[in-house]
């Protein structure tokens, strides 16, 4: 299962030739990273795929990751303007995938004469690698420091598999290495190394560690076999060889975001005959994507909305059931719900923020919310020489929107270190 495959050169060919190449187009300004998009599919017309990849790759680092991963259909092929003719739009992020696959490589931008400072980022995730790329390619040194044993963030271990296998997400890093980039894994910052490590060893320091771990419900019976974290699934099923659902027929998914509603699809594109989707509040109130929970509901996912799972019944240790109960504005009512049987529940209600590693870094501070306070052009933190952006800032939002703040960071970054008068408080 693939949810954007990769167009054959004839189905590119094809498409690339329907775009009408708009002046001022729409689907540039619904891009957060402003991609110029009739330019490269154009160059994809004329069959110029280093210059296609050239003109995404510039503009989004990321561009490989996030033809598969983006929501287009909210944001550039929402505004194609073949929309208005009730016409079918141009399938941009398809396009882009094609492109970029077919024609990166670190040789498509020019070297570097180097003479730059250096730039520790703390997390290996979109918004780190977007940040680690645009300072080596404006000839900075950029060592990323990462706790995992992989890098790629939510790429790697939390997108499901269906809009981004593994081997996907390591190219992208892969090509974001070729351009000078240095990953430690294994690193865990306030172990071994420490938050007044990294200031003396770099001139600056970028927080792109996203979030933390899987929140939970709980609730009795959650701890134990059965009952896995969202994330902590995802990453399991991309990178734990033999890792299957063989004998799970029955699966529940509690939540009623974007992460809940990539799981039940990939629970049933891999055959899982029984997928229930159980969220607190009603259908309208999801804050997921409604195109992506039409399209669950089209692959036969049953949604359960006002119910609250109050209880995880196990037999002899093993997941059989759910107790539930129904919900008012969220919250669990005293009127029970029939048990549900399930072999399996993912718990998908959001991730915990990170900040102990925040408050290692003195002036730093988060909101209300748990996320990083930063100016919302330069990501300067209140430490001038740390920098943020991504998940850890944002509390959690597209890959795209993570790949525009390490961007702009970087810019942010290069003008502190080479002093420019512009200084770092306005990109
Ligand atoms: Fe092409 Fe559609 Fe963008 Fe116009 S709006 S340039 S037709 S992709």
């Amino acid at each position: 299962m693939d949810k954007h495959p990769l167009l054959t050169s004839t189905e590119a060919a094809f498409e690339a030739m329907r775009c009408l190449y708009c002046y001022d187009a729409p689907c540039i300004k619904s891009c957060p990273t402003a991609i110029d998009i009739p330019t490269f599919i154009r160059k994809i017309a004329t069959d110029n795929l280093v210059g296609a990849a050239r003109t995404i790759l510039s503009a989004n680092l990321l561009g490989a990751s996030c033809a598969r991963v983006c929501p287009v259909e909210v944001l550039c092929e929402s505004t194609c303007v073949y929309l208005e003719q009730d016409r079918r739009a141009i399938p941009i992020g398809r396009l882009q995938r094609y492109a970029v696959e077919h024609g990166a490589s670190a040789d498509i931008f020019p070297k570097q004469s180097g003479g730059g400072g250096s730039v520790g980022l703390v997390g290996a995730g979109p918004a780190s690698l977007a940040c680690a790329g645009t300072l080596c390619l404006l000839g900075h040194e950029a060592v990323i420091y990462e706790k995992r044993r992989l890098p790629g963030g939510l790429n790697t271990t939390g997108v499901a598999p269906y809009k981004i296998d593994l081997a996907g997400a390591l190219a992208e890093v892969a090509f974001i290495e070729s351009l000078g980039v240095r990953i430690e894994t294994g690193v865990e910052i306030g172990d071994g190394v420490t938050a007044d490590d990294l200031l003396s060893r770099h001139d600056a320091v970028f927080l792109g560690m996203g979030l933390g771990a899987d929140s939970k419900l709980g609730v009795p019976g959650e701890d134990g076999a059965g009952v896995f974290g969202a994330i902590d699934w995802i990453e399991r099923m991309k990178t734990e060889e033999g890792c299957s659902l063989d004998g799970i027929r029955r699966a529940v998914v509690v939540g009623g975001g974007n992460t809940a509603l990539d799981v039940v699809r990939e629970f049933k594109g891999l055959g899982v005959e029984d997928v229930k989707l159980l969220y607190r509040r009603g259908r309208d109130q999801m804050s997921g994507y409604r195109h992506e929970l039409e399209a669950a509901l089209e692959a036969g996912v049953v949604l359960l909305e006002n119910a609250v799972v109050t209880e995880v019944i196990r037999d002899q240790g093993c997941v059989v059931g759910l107790r539930a109960a129904v919900a008012q504005d969220g919250r669990a009512t005293s009127q029970s719900m029939n048990d549900l049987p399930v072999d399996m529940l993912v718990v998908a209600i959001g991730q915990a923020k990170l900040r102990g590693l925040v408050s290692a870094f003195e002036g730093v501070a988060l909101d209300e919310a748990g996320r990083i306070i930063a100016d919302p052009q330069s990501f300067v933190t209140g430490h001038p020489q740390v920098f943020t952006g991504g998940d850890a800032y944002n509390g959690g939002k597209e890959v795209v929107n993570a790949a525009h703040d390490g961007q702009a960071a970087a810019r942010a970054i290069d003008r502190l270190i080479r002093g420019s008068s512009e200084g770092c408080d306005g990109a």
